[in-house]
């Protein structure tokens, strides 16, 4: 069986390995790369996350494939003392960068480190009211198995967001965007974090990702209901919410 890394393909076994080389490549670069890369627009695309998850003071939260902890740092302040966030990734080095970032910016208690993959998520049932992926789901390898094992460990009534790249709805920014995809970003990341190939492969990641009403349509296969998704920034991004009745 055979999956993709980017446009290469590979053995389905192969793919977690190519992935966790980009990110222990790209770790330590990692968040003033994305300010670069997206004119620091990411910002705006995960504080619209953090909007429509609606944390409470109380609130259990899984921030998985959360990498350098941007939405978990945010959380951790939402949910007070009272409430729990677990940052959670598959990739050790990231999740070293974004526990000394936390911790750094004062975070304290309600929040937990925890290395896990999203396709097997080790814990019991009905456990958060908030589960969030961003930018992550195009990383994993079985993206159907790592939705259904997110529907599982969410309460009754709690919501997944899912944060990815998707695709432009209007055929001129599509074009632009490419341009600056296949042809700028790879120049960038060989000049900041002297790795080119890891910014080919988000480029070419992206690209192969389903699209909106793909990615609405695995949601509800996983279980969720009320699959729902906002256009950030003309489609290059998506934000999908689904809620587990
Ligand atoms: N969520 C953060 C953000 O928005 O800045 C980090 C996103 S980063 C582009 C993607 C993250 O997904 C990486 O930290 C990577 O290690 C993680 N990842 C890739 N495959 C994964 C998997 N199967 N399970 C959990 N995390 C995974």
């Amino acid at each position: 069986r055979t999956t993709h890394f980017g446009y290469q393909e590979v053995a389905v076994e192969e793919k977690a390995g190519r992935v966790a080389d980009v990110f222990h490549s790209v770790a330590a670069k990692y968040d003033v790369m994305n300010d670069l890369m997206s004119f620091g627009v990411h910002r705006l695309w995960k504080r619209i996350t953090l909007e429509r998850a609606g944390a409470r003071p109380g609130h259990t939260v899984l921030d998985i494939a959360g990498g350098t902890g941007d939405l978990t740092l945010k959380f951790s302040r939402l949910v007070g003392p009272r409430g729990r966030v677990v940052l959670a990734d598959i990739n050790a080095s990231m999740l070293n960068v974004g526990r000394d970032k936390l911790i750094d910016n004062g975070v304290g208690g309600n929040v937990e480190y925890v290395q896990a993959n999203a396709e097997a998520l080790p814990f019991p049932d009905n456990t958060f009211d908030i589960i969030t992926i961003a930018f992550g789901l195009r990383n994993v390898t079985d993206q159907a198995k790592a939705l259904r094992s997110m529907q599982r460990i969410l309460k009754p009534g709690g919501r997944l967001l899912v944060l990815e790249f998707s695709k432009p709805v209007n055929p001129l920014l599509s074009t632009a965007y490419d341009q600056y995809s296949f042809r700028l970003l790879p120049k960038m990341g060989e000049l900041v974090a002297g790795d080119a190939d890891s910014y080919r492969y988000l480029a070419e990641s992206i690209r192969m990702h389903p699209d909106q009403k793909t990615l609405a349509g695995m949601m509800e296969d996983a279980g969720l209901e009320r699959v729902e998704y906002t256009n950030l920034t003309g489609g290059i991004v998506a934000l999908h919410r689904g809620i587990k009745l």
